[in-house]
């Protein structure tokens, strides 16, 4: 049952005047339940829960932490229709991709619970003491990894499950020790609101501490100021527009106690398109990227953004049997109006500049918040001169890059801002070209694939999501896989300090 309130820990408030409401994009209407913004006396009672809970949660053993995150899976499951129902109603999405959504967020869940059955995760070193060395003895040294502190982590619209209050960010910090407070999407408050009941739910039945978890509501900047700038706040996760994570990202700088934002940002994620494939498997490649473009409605932080070719009149048939087959599957929803205004906006960026030909686009009639996906082309020569091409258009958009020979293909992957993925398509014919176009690809990107889509990211230990800026704001660290927890801890080393007071990692 939805209240519209925030969770201040385990305390349903709403002490403000102020209230949104969601949308159903598909129907272009309204949802019925106002969401009451958090007020700053709440957002300051949510950290000062959340410091307090520090003290006591950083010291619960991990088979403990690993308990809660299983209940929270556990909840999430039991939310059942309720959730999903409510995951379409504010989003778009398909029945399907809720269900898979879910899936992931409690995949996500239970895998960092096993990672933090053992200690393994927190890189535990020992150097031990050498009394006799000359001329000065050498202590004994022990290092760990601790959490860092409270974290706050904004909820992303194109994931309301799996990168939102239950997403991957929330379940590394809780399993790191950390305390979270979600900044709440305002596009699946609702969404937000059902998996925050099934978190505390779950630190009620685990006997976790009152404030290890609060979900805020808020929209226009107010709510989401406010936290990153509280000086009990020690990071921040983000996943959104390149805007929204550099402005938190200065705000957190500019404080008298700098921390930490990992923002994952914007990518039009190249993909190589080399002349053997265009030769042997045009038809097949056209098809396989047409869906790619289209997924989810392209609302992906790795949708194929920008396809880099070599010109000549077989790229220009692939160019436009791939224009034909995107725009031939049906449009889709897009996960809110606004999103939709920032699709139409940003794609006339790109399709207005001098150079740029409009290949194929769905013009028919359509309904309000659907997506005209759109294929457009332009020459490697005309892209080197105008970075307004290199706009990420949010939703099934793509820019055919035709680059005049080889070199000019590897000078405009050099002229790319960081990206989250570069992608090879390649025959063996292809191969004595492909260590420098992969010597510039690794330059840009986190992850390079081969043969294959940069969409649909995999969970696990060897995954990298982020990349140089502006994919992510610390090309060091990945959001998605197991890895993700490093974000959240520091390293802490015991100089010859007593074993029996050591944590249980350190001693011998
Ligand atoms: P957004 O505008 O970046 O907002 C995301 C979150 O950050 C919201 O909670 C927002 O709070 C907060 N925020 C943004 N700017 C802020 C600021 N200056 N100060 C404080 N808080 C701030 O992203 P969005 O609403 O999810 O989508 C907008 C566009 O971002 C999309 O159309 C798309 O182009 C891009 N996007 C990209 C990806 C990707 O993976 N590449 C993912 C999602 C979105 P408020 O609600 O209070 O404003």
């Amino acid at each position: 049952m939805i209240t519209g309130k925030n969770y201040i820990g385990n305390q349903l408030k709403a002490e403000g005047t102020t209230t949104h409401k969601t949308v159903n994009p598909k129907l272009n209407t309204q949802n019925s339940t106002p969401f009451y913004q958090a007020t700053l006396n709440e957002v300051n009672e949510a950290v000062a829960l959340a410091d307090s809970a520090f003290k006591v949660y950083r010291n619960i053993p991990g088979e403990q932490r690993a308990a809660f995150l299983n209940a929270i899976a556990d909840e999430i499951l039991a939310l059942d229709t309720e959730l999903t129902d409510m995951y379409m109603s504010e989003s778009g999405l398909p029945e399907g991709r809720a269900q898979g959504e879910r899936g992931r967020t409690i995949g996500q869940l239970r895998a960092f619970a096993d990672l933090i059955l053992k200690d393994e995760w927190r890189n535990v070193t020992i150097d031990e003491a050498i009394p006799t060395r000359q001329p000065l003895p050498k202590s004994d040294i022990r290092k760990t990894s601790i959490p860092i502190g409270p974290v706050v982590v904004f909820a992303a619209s194109n994931f309301p499950l799996a990168f939102s209050t239950a997403g991957g960010d929330t379940a590394s910090a809780l399993a790191s020790g950390c305390p979270v407070i979600v900044k709440s999407h305002a596009m699946h408050s609702g969404t937000g609101e059902l998996v925050a009941s099934a978190i505390i739910k779950a630190a009620e039945k685990t006997g976790m501490p009152n404030g290890v978890f609060s979900n805020i509501t808020g929209s226009g900047r107010v709510v989401g100021t406010a936290l990153v700038k509280h000086p009990k706040v020690k990071a921040v996760g983000f996943t959104g527009s390149i805007a929204g994570g550099r402005a938190l990202y200065n705000l957190a700088a500019e404080r008298n106690e700098p921390i930490p934002v990992f923002a994952e940002m914007g990518s039009i994620n190249p993909v190589i398109v080399m002349p053997n494939v265009i030769e042997k498997k045009s038809a097949e490649t056209a098809t396989t990227y047409a869906g790619s473009i289209t997924v989810g409605t392209g609302q992906f932080c790795t949708n194929p953004g920008l396809l880099l070719t070599l010109a000549g009149d077989k790229t220009d048939a692939f160019i436009k049997d791939l224009a034909e087959k995107t725009v031939a599957i049906a449009p889709q929803c897009m996960l809110h109006p606004n999103i939709k205004d920032g699709f139409v906006s940003n794609g006339k960026i790109v399709t207005s500049q001098p150079g740029v030909e409009i290949v194929g686009q769905i013009t028919n009639n359509i309904e309000a918040n659907f997506a005209a996906s759109t294929i457009c082309t332009v020459s490697g020569s005309d892209f080197l001169t105008n970075p307004k091409m290199h706009t990420e258009v949010f939703g099934p958009f793509s820019l055919v890059v035709k680059a005049k020979d080889q070199a000019e293909l590897v000078e405009v992957i050099d002229s790319l801002e960081g990206q989250l993925t570069g992608t090879v398509l390649a025959e063996k014919e292809d191969f004595t070209e492909l260590p420098v176009i992969a010597d510039a690809l690794q330059a840009k990107v986190g992850r390079i694939i081969f043969n294959g889509v940069p969409t649909g990211v995999e969970v696990c230990e060897s995954m990298t999501h982020g990349g140089p800026y502006p994919a992510s704001s610390d090309a060091r660290f990945t959001a998605v896989g197991l890895g993700a927890i490093k974000r959240w801890i520091r390293p802490f080393s015991f100089q010859d300090w007593p074993t029996e007071l050591l944590p249980t990692e350190l001693r011998n």
